[in-house]
């Protein structure tokens, strides 16, 4: 059985502009790009479907959510209040609420109990319908260090190594772990400036996690956390609001990845009037908006990719919230087309998956289709009216 895309305008995740023609797919990936009327005459068993000039998308990818969080006012207090089985089956709901958007992967950085990992096991194996997830489950930090709620405390090389051990084990796509204190998690006892795991520790943490085959996304906003990350081979910046030119000159270098988070931060700012997060939080987080406004500016100058994460799940941020980040990074400097790749094709390549965030033959056949132009506003995407998640059409007009 074959799916039949006729007459889209389709972006393929790289190219400035987009292509017109007819998309199939088949086996649940893509297996053409085609002038238009090109394509195969459709079988009786193909699903074909004209878009009649609809744009065509890769499916989208929110590289930073929190599956077990609910995006209210203090969603940590709200895993504890539940406990495991509630946490489970909102995790699975939230889960379906992106896939829904047309975000077709998303990546975890961090549950309590490995939660997010049981989710993907879940979706993989058709339990419940859902995104691809990777996650990372347990996050690995020092003793009092960041989300101690769901970290694994581990201090010296060893015992880092032995965590990164033990995620993998558990089946962790990823390892998260946290170079700094952070916003939101505590009042008392963490500053954003703060240093966390060494560089020594995260160096050993890394090499370990390459040499299993995971990538690693480590939380880090003060500058010398950052750049403890940076030199120690960690793959993605998550946050990273302090950035000097030293460290990016070092990201460039390195081709380190920069996930800065932006909107979550913007939100919990405004919250001294609305109370969506806790006071401590707001508190922290005006100076991190005026740092990030400045640090994404200098990653774009540098040509350092800039991925979207939505932090979704957090303090005033509800599943799913990623056009809302991509109109943030396009209020702080990125053009649509930048914002648009760091939803697709660049987060494909920081989550080193090249069978998503691309329309071209091999690549997994997730796909999105919008009535507008997400080129003049990242905001068309809104207005979706398909998803096709390994060529089954989740949601379609029909
Ligand atoms: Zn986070």
């Amino acid at each position: 059985m074959a799916l039949i895309l006729r007459n889209a305008t389709y972006w393929d995740g790289d190219s400035s502009n987009p292509g017109y023609g007819d998309v199939t797919c088949d086996g649940g990936v893509i297996t053409g790009v085609h002038e238009p009327g090109r394509a195969d005459r459709a079988g009786d068993d193909d699903v074909e479907m004209d878009l009649d000039g609809s744009f065509l998308l890769p499916g989208l990818i929110d590289a930073h959510v929190h599956l077990v969080w609910s995006g209210g006012a203090d969603p940590a207090a709200v895993v504890e209040q539940e406990g495991e089985q509630l946490t489970v089956l909102r995790a699975g709901d939230h889960a379906r609420a992106h896939l829904d958007a047309g975000i077709t992967t998303i990546r975890d950085l961090g549950s309590n109990w490995d939660v997010a990992i049981s989710v993907a096991r879940a979706i993989d194996r058709g339990a419940i319908e859902g995104p691809t997830v990777i996650a990372s489950g347990r996050t690995v930090i020092m003793t009092g260090g960041h989300d101690g709620f769901w970290g694994v405390a581990s201090d010296g090389a060893d015992a880092v190594v032995r965590a990164v051990r033990g995620q993998v084990l558990r089946g962790a796509g990823v390892i998260k772990t946290a170079a700094t204190g952070g916003v939101y998690g505590r009042a008392e006892g963490e500053e954003v400036d703060d240093s966390e795991l060494t560089f020594e520790e995260l160096s050993a943490l890394a090499h370990e996690a390459h040499r299993r085959g995971r990538k690693v996304a480590a939380h880090a906003l003060g500058t010398e956390g950052i750049r403890n990350a940076v030199r120690a081979g960690i793959d993605t910046i998550e946050h990273g609001v302090f950035l000097t030119e030293d460290i990016i000159a070092e990201m460039a270098r390195r081709r380190t990845v920069l996930c800065p988070t932006t909107e979550t931060y913007y939100r919990i700012a405004e919250s001294a009037t609305t109370g969506n997060a806790p006071a401590y939080a707001v508190h922290k987080a005006g100076r991190v908006v005026e740092g990030q406004r400045v640090s994404v500016q200098m990653a774009l100058d540098a040509g350092i990719p800039v991925i979207a994460g939505t932090d979704a799940g957090a303090p005033g941020m509800p599943h799913p919230t990623l056009v809302d980040e991509l109109e943030r990074l396009v209020e702080y400097g990125l053009t649509t087309h930048q914002a648009l790749r760091g939803a697709t094709s660049l987060a494909a390549d920081a989550l080193g998956n090249d069978r998503i965030g691309r329309i071209r033959p091999g690549a997994r056949a997730d796909l999105v289709m919008v009535d507008g132009d997400p080129f003049t506003s990242v905001d068309a995407l809104r207005d979706l009216w398909g998803v096709v998640r390994a060529e089954r059409v989740v949601r379609s007009r029909t």
